[in-house]
């Protein structure tokens, strides 16, 4: 179930809410402490207020006034906090109501009250620190009355936390006892346990209104719409394969949207994940635990990944990075999508050139449209993606300079490259600035930008300012936020061709889904 937690400060505006997303969600919880005093008299008819969900029929509320020890804003006393449980329970509308763990054995007259009324008790811990010792215990029911719902929201706060919360949520499982209980991992490292929460056997998960104007009732929030519409929530069972993107920082990352929007357009039953990872090894284990079927992998893991494959293709012994891995029968496989990505709108491109000017372009033997090789190209930036654009470049037979602000940098990384590639000790490395800026004109058929620079919120940036085109150069930006960066925009003003990030995006994405398509189908 997708529980809507409300944190608007009048009850008219909790409703609206509600309204917004009645579509997508099975019940509610008033966060009271949320409140404007001068609502909190309406509490007790809240439930008889809210709207019918999709199927018709009311939707059922939780009642919860949460303390600042909790994570709340409630700022009154405890006293005045009991107070308006009550008042809330007094209505009788209420499907459950929230009494926290250390408040147990001295709430008897909420509990009667609840008990007078059919309203049942989640019994809640939180922790905002880390994994409590005991938690699969409590999961179980230690120190939980019989007929309470025990409720753990609990922070992983790196990915051998979250391998504990995950072992102990499924230790909790696999007691055997299939009463109801809620786990809720926050933060952005324990969001995708709250996608998967109901394999994790818990009742519900939480979301929030999310909006300009809105808060989220707790860290790692998403708005219901999000929950049901791209992660397809009620869907996900036992069966459903786990892909993700493994980064950190990731929460930003547009994967998750690009590959669980295509897996739903094919039907597939899969789903795809940010997961915020710390600690590669940790993840691999997570990756057993969970199981995770592939995934994809960004900054800054690209390289730390490689030594937990058990197998990978050339396309990342040459770039010796690693995007895209999934699982076959005897371990995790690992492949590089950024090569193909990023030569084929290359390749596009060159041939294009040739059509319109009637010939090979410059310095490039005719080795038919898209053939690259003979080329000269000029590398901006030597970070991680310059490592398989330089590779892809040179298994071409481009020949390669590489400009960075860290001279050093550059040269590392052409002496890695060269011994795994011999072709790149021919690289030239040159500083990135206006002391280069004639041999970029020498080695400037294509020029690929692949520093940050440009990218949002920095959309004037523009890595070489200090080069004037001369026009017949193709200029690719690999920076795909804005699709036309200032760099490209100034290209294209020269004359020149110029090439988005976005093709390079969609080609590597493709690619990684392709695969990721494959696993899915074959287990069928
Ligand atoms: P990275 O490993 O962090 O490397 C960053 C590069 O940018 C380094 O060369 C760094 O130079 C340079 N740089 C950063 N800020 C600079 C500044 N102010 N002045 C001069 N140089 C600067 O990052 P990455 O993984 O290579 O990613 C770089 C860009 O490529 C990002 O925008 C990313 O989104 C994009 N990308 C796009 C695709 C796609 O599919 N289109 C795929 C991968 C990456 P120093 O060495 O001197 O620090």
């Amino acid at each position: 179930m997708i529980c809507l937690s409300l944190t608007g400060k009048t009850i008219a505006e909790n409703l609206r809410a509600i309204s917004r997303y009645a579509f997508c969600i099975d019940l509610v919880e008033l966060r009271a402490d949320f409140l404007l005093p001068t609502e909190r008299p309406e509490v007790d008819r809240f439930p008889s207020a809210v709207p019918a969900g999709r199927d018709g029929y009311r939707l059922p509320a939780i009642l919860t006034v949460r303390a600042p020890r909790d994570g709340g804003k409630w700022n009154e006393g405890e006293g005045e906090r009991r107070h308006l449980l009550s008042h809330g329970l007094q209505g009788g509308g209420y499907a459950y109501v929230d009494l926290e763990t250390w408040i147990a054995g001295e709430d008897e007259s909420l509990r009667t009250a609840a008990a007078a009324d059919g309203t049942a008790v989640i019994r809640s811990l939180h922790d905002f620190e880390g994994i409590p010792e005991g938690l699969a215990g409590f999961l179980g029911g230690d120190g939980v009355a019989a007929g309470e719902i025990p409720k753990a929201a609990v922070t992983p706060n790196g990915s051998a936390d979250l391998v504990r919360f995950v072992e102990a949520v499924t230790a909790a499982r696999a007691a055997g006892d299939s009463h109801p209980r809620i786990v809720v991992a926050m933060g952005s490292v324990g969001f995708p346990a709250r996608v998967l929460a109901g394999r994790f056997g818990s009742l519900l998960t939480f979301c929030s209104p999310i909006s300009h104007d809105e808060v989220s009732a707790a860290p790692g929030h998403i708005d219901p719409a999000t929950m049901h519409d791209l992660y397809r929530y009620p869907e996900i069972t036992e069966h459903t394969a786990v892909f993700g993107v493994v980064g950190n920082p990731v929460m930003h990352s547009r994967s998750p949207a690009y590959h669980n929007e295509r897996f739903a357009s094919d039907g597939l039953d899969a789903v795809y994940l940010p997961f915020e990872v710390d600690d590669p090894a940790a993840f691999v284990r997570l990756g057993e635990l969970l199981p995770i079927q592939g995934f994809s992998v960004t900054i800054p893991h690209k390289q730390a990944v490689i030594p937990f494959l058990r197998e990978v293709d050339e396309s990342v012994s040459d770039a010796g990075a690693c995007n895209t891995v999934v699982r076959d029968g005897l371990g995790w496989v690992g492949f590089n999508s950024d090569v193909t990505g990023f030569l084929e709108p290359l390749r596009d491109a060159v041939a294009a050139a040739g059509t319109v000017a009637g010939a090979t372009p410059a310095g490039a033997t005719p080795t038919g449209a898209a053939g690259l090789r003979g080329m000269r190209a000029t590398v901006v930036g030597a970070g991680g993606a310059a490592r398989a654009v330089v590779s892809a470049l040179l298994r071409e037979g481009v020949a390669v300079l590489l400009l960075n602000r860290t001279v050093e940098r550059a040269e590392r990384l052409r002496d890695e490259i060269a011994t795994r590639l011999p072709a790149a000790a021919a690289v030239r490395v040159a500083p990135l600035d206006e002391s280069s800026a004639s041999l970029i004109a020498e080695s400037g058929d294509i020029i690929v930008q692949t520093t940050s620079i440009g990218m949002e919120p920095d959309i004037d940036g523009d890595a070489i300012d200090f080069y004037r085109f001369s026009g017949s150069e193709i200029v690719y930006d690999i920076v795909y936020t804005p699709e036309e960066t200032a760099l490209l925009r100034r290209a294209a003003a020269a004359g020149c061709r110029t090439v988005s990030g976005r093709l390079m995006f969609e080609r590597q994405a493709d690619a990684q889904y392709q695969r990721y398509r494959q696993v899915v189908l074959l287990a069928r």
